[in-house]
């Protein structure tokens, strides 16, 4: 059988369009394709891998678990589980865990629980979400109807209702749409893939304080902000501003599928026996991988190590574009990295993906004017300077 590319073409539900690259093997921050040729990996398989690949810790603990146990369902409980959600409750604001298997997932708990909290305690008016333009939440029909880009939604029928858009930063007009009949609002406490906006800090203080005002729940989708990707555990923490209802889940797994809500026991409450739930959400082999992710980059010289990295990688890509004049802003935070392309490029991101590939590196796009990378959180120094004169060459070719 030959594997290859094509395929795809023929194998593959054509909803995706990959790249001719088929990678094989994985270390640290590089990875080697069919032909073994070598890429590293500013990517991190969309924020994903925080520890690169392969990981020792991460490999230790999936072996470890593999002979153990992997896969029981919910009609028991087991080790891995209970430790994680005891640690990530040490580590946040949050009292009690949900565990599923991806973002979309985690962020679909969150709203069925904020709807039902709603329901329960004030009645089936209060049923408004609110949520931002070029937010992203997932691709379940819940979740990709409260996102942001209403192209993603629409063409699946009649869509899940009483949910409204606002600008986010636009503090005015989010105050216009909030009232007493609002159950939830979510948002990215860092738009990701809208293209790496930051919020505002008198926005996100505004939101908090609304919702309390009207008693509204405030959810904030961590799914790729978590685990470290900002240099804080969670990026909430580093904003002063504490959400009601939180997911994590790409780092979250290292790379294992996995996803999870965190909210108080006061609003858990409202998911009773029955009401959600997800067959292998949980389970111990993807907890007991996610347990050891979330030990190493809970460490306070992991985190601030992130924050290192993020200074070497903008300095880098300043002198790129000082050189080559691309881009308008690089902007960011940890290793969340956006370099928005300037009006020369307008539209044309991309490309630079495509001529980084070409001189072996892997890197994303947030939209079509912005460059992202989001590479391994404990990426050596050395990597980085590397990835850098390969992206400095794919600049090169494009100018
Ligand atoms: C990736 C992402 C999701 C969706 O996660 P999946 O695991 O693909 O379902 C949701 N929210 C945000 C902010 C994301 O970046």
């Amino acid at each position: 059988m030959t594997v290859n590319r094509a395929l795809f073409d023929e194998v593959m539900v054509p909803n995706y369009n990959p790249s001719e690259v088929i990678p094989v093997r994985g270390k640290g921050a590089r990875v080697w394709d069919q032909e073994g040729r070598e890429f590293i990996d500013f990517a991190g398989g969309i924020a994903v891998n925080c520890l690169g690949h392969c990981h020792p810790a991460l490999v230790a603990a999936l072996k470890e678990q593999g002979e153990k146990i992997w896969h029981l369902s919910n009609i028991w409980t087991n080790e891995p589980a209970l430790r994680l959600a005891k640690k990530m409750t040490d580590a946040t604001f949050a009292e009690q865990v949900y565990f599923a298997n991806s973002g979309a997932e985690a962020n679909e708990a969150a709203l069925k629980l904020a709807r039902r909290w709603a329901l329960e305690n004030f009645g089936a008016q209060k049923s408004k979400i609110i949520a931002f333009n070029k937010g992203f939440h997932g691709r379940t029909f819940f979740t990709v109807t409260v996102g942001g880009q209403a192209a993603y939604s629409d063409g699946f029928g009649p869509k899940p209702g009483d949910i409204v858009h606002c600008d986010y930063n636009d503090l005015e007009t989010f105050k216009s749409l909030i009232d007493d009949n609002t159950c939830a609002v979510m948002m990215e406490p860092l738009q990701g893939e809208g293209g790496i906006i930051a919020p505002e800090a008198d926005f996100v203080k505004g939101v908090r304080e609304l919702c309390d005002k009207h008693n509204a729940l405030l959810i904030f989708d961590e799914v790729q902000t978590g685990v470290g990707r900002t240099g804080e555990l969670y990026a909430y923490q580093g904003l002063g501003v504490t959400p009601d209802i939180m997911s994590s889940a790409k780092a979250l797994g290292g790379g294992f599928p996995i996803g999870a809500m965190l909210t108080t026991k006061e609003i858990a409450k409202h998911l009773k026996p029955g009401t959600h739930g997800s067959t292998y959400g949980g389970n111990p082999l993807a907890c007991a991988v996610a347990e050891a992710a979330f030990d190493t980059i809970n460490d306070r010289a992991v985190l601030d190590g992130v924050k290192e990295k993020e200074a070497l990688f903008k300095q880098l890509l300043n002198d790129i574009n000082a050189k080559y004049d691309v881009f308008s802003e690089v902007r960011g935070q940890g290793l969340l990295i956006g370099a928005v392309v300037n009006d020369k490029f307008k539209g044309r991101a991309r490309e630079f993906l495509v001529a980084s590939m070409e001189q072996g590196l892997m890197s994303l796009v947030a939209g079509a004017d912005v460059v992202r990378f989001t590479p391994s959180l404990v990426i050596s120094e050395e990597d980085i300077r590397e990835g850098m004169a390969r992206f400095e060459k794919a600049v090169a070719s494009l100018v």
